[in-house]
C-alpha cells in the first residue's frame, strides 16, 4: 500500500501533528499508547521512517526492527512486565489497519492463544 505520508496516521504522530500519548523515543523509533488498549499495557512500537509493514522493513532498514523489539522490551519492564506479547499484523487479513509498520506490545492480563 503506497500512500502521501501527510495522509499516514503514524507518520502524523511520529511528526508530532497529531497528539499521542508518547512512552519511550529514540533515534530510529516512537512508542505510544494505543487509543483502544486491548490489554492494561497496549503500546504501539513504530519507525519514524513510513514503511508499510515488519517485513518491508527487515528489507530495508533491518536494524530498526530489532530496534522495534528493544524499545518494546523496554516499555514492558519499565511497566513492570515480564511476560509481553509482541505482534506486527501484516496484510488486512491478519487485522492490519494502519499500513505503517507497528510492533503491539500486550501486557498486564493471562494472554490466551491461539489469538482471535
Ligand atoms: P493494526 O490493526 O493495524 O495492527 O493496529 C493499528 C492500531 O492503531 C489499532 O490497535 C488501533 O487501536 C490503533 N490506533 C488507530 N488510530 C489510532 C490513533 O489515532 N492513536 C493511537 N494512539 N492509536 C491508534
Ligand atoms: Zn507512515
Amino acid at each position: 500500500v503506497t500512500q502521501v505520508l501527510s495522509d499516514c496516521l503514524f507518520c502524523r504522530i511520529v511528526a508530532g501533528e497529531i497528539a499521542a500519548d508518547v512512552v519511550a523515543e529514540t533515534e530510529t523509533v516512537v512508542a505510544f499508547r494505543d487509543v483502544n488498549p486491548q490489554a492494561p499495557l497496549h503500546v504501539l512500537v513504530v519507525p519514524r521512517e513510513h514503511v508499510a509493514n515488519a517485513a518491508s522493513l527487515a528489507d530495508t532498514v533491518p536494524a530498526t526492527v530489532a530496534d522495534l523489539v528493544l524499545v518494546a522490551r523496554e516499555v514492558a519492564e519499565k511497566g513492570g512486565h515480564e511476560s509481553y506479547r509482541l505482534v506486527f499484523n501484516t496484510g488486512a487479513d491478519a487485522g492490519q489497519t494502519v499500513f505503517h509498520a507497528h510492533l503491539h506490545v500486550l501486557a498486564g492480563r493471562p494472554m490466551t492463544w491461539p489469538p482471535g
